[in-house]
């Protein structure tokens, strides 16, 4: 498939005439063909228009339809073989088994929204039956599904050009809803995006769903992703990236003239606590699980262990000996782009320069590529720690921070003092389940997921995942952009008093005509 540096407004392709923008590969700094036409309001509001006229044909489609549909984009995605995989390559830097392995999973994330759909416990179909003999009143027949939002606004992440971008988890969880979807190609992978976004088009004409189904913008700038955030049909945003991005979307969303919520994904350093029992049996082990945790992927997760917390002593002195030898082994890697290069380089030297940090270990020094970057280990004590907030912040990059507390006291400050993050990590033994119990409580006011003796990079797609958290991981908490619950985002309930049976949508009439699981007179039950 050609890659052309159009734009995708429903079933035509469109060359962007505001401004000229080229994905630049990140080993060697060349910019790339072909070049892109970033497009303007006009754009922008032609995609949304047709999305806003495509959304009540759309959400009427039925489950089978749509589930269809997101497999054929699945397929589409598996078809483009070779030529997808090498150009996420070029864009991104990332090996050729990563890219494999991510392809993979976005088309489950796919697969994985198609059997919610056809399953249809996400429509939440409650039935209270009239009581018209209750006293004082009577009862009126009340019911309840959930529809869909409306268009949804997506920006894909850099990090994961094809899971978080185009076709990735939030176009799939809104797609699934019932919501048509305008992305914004992420500038790092502009042709990974045109490939995939030619797809999602191919498979709307396939299907025969209305062209406003799926709407690919390119950007010059942040211009148009303002606008699209903007626009009276976009009725909501999902985003992956800075927190300066995010709370920019969030704050343009916000002063519409009709608020709209943004699921914004943007920053975590993913706590690892080491309890002191733990740590004494095999601190070595842990040791050499979180450095290959933290340098993954060049250390480019959103999930990568940032912050670890031990308590002084000979056990953590070993441990952190353990986690600089094995950090020292680790090659440099090419990060996303340039910018993402840049702040890390920036987020360590700030490191660096802090008088009560210590840099324990080096990485392999950076290759000759141009965004190439050296893995670091430094170590802060807990009372540095809470009182210099910027050693709390994200370091996006293999980098990270150990802080040794003087006593469990101290440990339980440190964790009360981080803010929102997507994860948080206790390594225990059974002797430490009594300090684990303290934390916990504190850890559930922090994080969306909890982990035990593990590591928080490689976050499953699946039905309990949760992959949000308190501000500032999210902008909103109640949330998860992976896994079977993400479809909830694109969601709002709506209830139907009194309606004659002849008006009531099929999913919640008398006989259950689609064999949905159903919550009638309070119990589920299906049938
Ligand atoms: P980014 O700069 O936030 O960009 C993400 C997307 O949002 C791009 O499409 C960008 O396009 C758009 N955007 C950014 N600011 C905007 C604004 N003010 N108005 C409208 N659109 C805006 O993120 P990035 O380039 O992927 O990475 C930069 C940093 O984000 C990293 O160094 C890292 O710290 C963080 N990051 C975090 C995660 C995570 O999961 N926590 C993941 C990836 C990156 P335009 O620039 O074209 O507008």
């Amino acid at each position: 498939m050609r890659i052309t540096g159009e734009m995708l407004i429903g079933s035509r392709t469109v060359r962007g005439a505001h401004g000229t923008i080229r994905a630049v590969n990140p080993a060697t700094g060349e910019e790339m063909e072909p070049a892109f036409g970033g497009g303007s309001n006009e754009d922008v509001d032609a995609a949304c228009a047709l999305a806003g006229a495509a959304f009540d044909p759309y959400r009427s489609t039925s489950s089978e339809v749509r589930a269809k549909f997101l497999e054929a984009i699945a397929q589409g995605i598996m078809d483009l073989g070779d030529e997808l995989i090498e150009r996420v390559m070029s864009e991104s830097g990332l090996p050729c088994p990563r890219i494999e392995g991510e392809r993979a999973r976005t088309c489950g994330q796919l697969r994985l929204f198609a059997a919610i759909i056809r399953e249809g416990r996400w429509l939440n179909v409650t039935i209270d039956p009239a009581m018209p003999d209750r006293k004082p009143l009577p009862r009126p027949d009340l019911r309840s599904q959930k529809i869909p939002l409306g268009p949804v606004a997506v920006f894909g992440a850099s990090n994961f050009p094809l899971a978080f971008s185009v076709a990735g988890g939030d176009t799939a969880a809104a797609l699934a809803a019932g919501c048509p979807v305008v992305a914004k190609s992420h500038p790092s992978h502009l042709g990974t995006s045109e490939l995939v976004g030619r797809v999602i088009q191919a498979a709307v004409a396939a299907c025969a769903l209305p062209e406003g189904v799926f709407s690919l913008l390119v950007g010059d700038g942040n211009a148009v992703g303002e606008a699209l955030v903007k626009h009276p049909a976009i009725q909501a945003v999902a985003f992956t990236g800075s927190r300066r991005g995010g709370l920019a979307l969030v704050a343009a969303a916000a002063s519409r003239p009709q608020p709209i919520p943004v699921f914004a994904e943007m920053s975590s350093t993913n706590p690892v606590f080491l309890l002191p029992e733990a740590l004494t049996v095999r601190g070595a082990d842990i040791a050499t699980g979180l450095v290959e945790s933290a340098t993954l992927g060049v250390g480019q997760f959103c999930t990568k262990p940032g912050i670890v917390i031990g308590i002084e002593g000979p056990a953590f002195d070993q441990f952190s000996t353990s986690a600089a030898a094995a950090l020292k082994s680790k090659a440099a890697g090419t990060m996303l782009n340039e910018g993402i290069h840049k702040s890390y380089r920036a987020g360590t030297a700030a490191l660096s320069r802090e008088t009560s940090v210590h840099q324990i270990a080096d990485g392999q020094p950076p290759i000759t590529t141009a965004c190439s970057a050296q893995a670091m280990l430094f170590t802060t004590s807990a009372q540095a720690f809470l009182s210099t907030p910027q050693l709390a912040e994200e370091v996006f990059g293999p980098a990270a921070l150990l802080v040794s507390c003087k006593d469990e006291a101290q440990m339980f400050a440190v964790a009360e003092h981080l803010s929102g993050q997507l994860t948080a990590t206790l390594h225990l033994a059974d002797e430490d389940l009594a300090i684990a119990r303290q934390l916990l409580p504190i850890l559930e006011r922090k994080a969306g997921r909890i982990l035990v003796n593990g590591f928080p990079t490689g976050v499953e797609v699946s039905h309990a995942m949760v992959h949000g958290g308190p501000f500032p991981s999210t902008s909103d908490s109640r949330a998860t952009s992976v896994g079977a619950m993400a479809i909830e985002r694109f969601l709002r309930p709506v209830c139907y008093q009194n309606f004659p049976a002849g008006l009531l949508p099929e999913a919640m009439q008398d006989g259950n005509p689609q064999s949905l699981w159903r919550v009638v007179d309070g119990k589920l039950q299906q049938g």
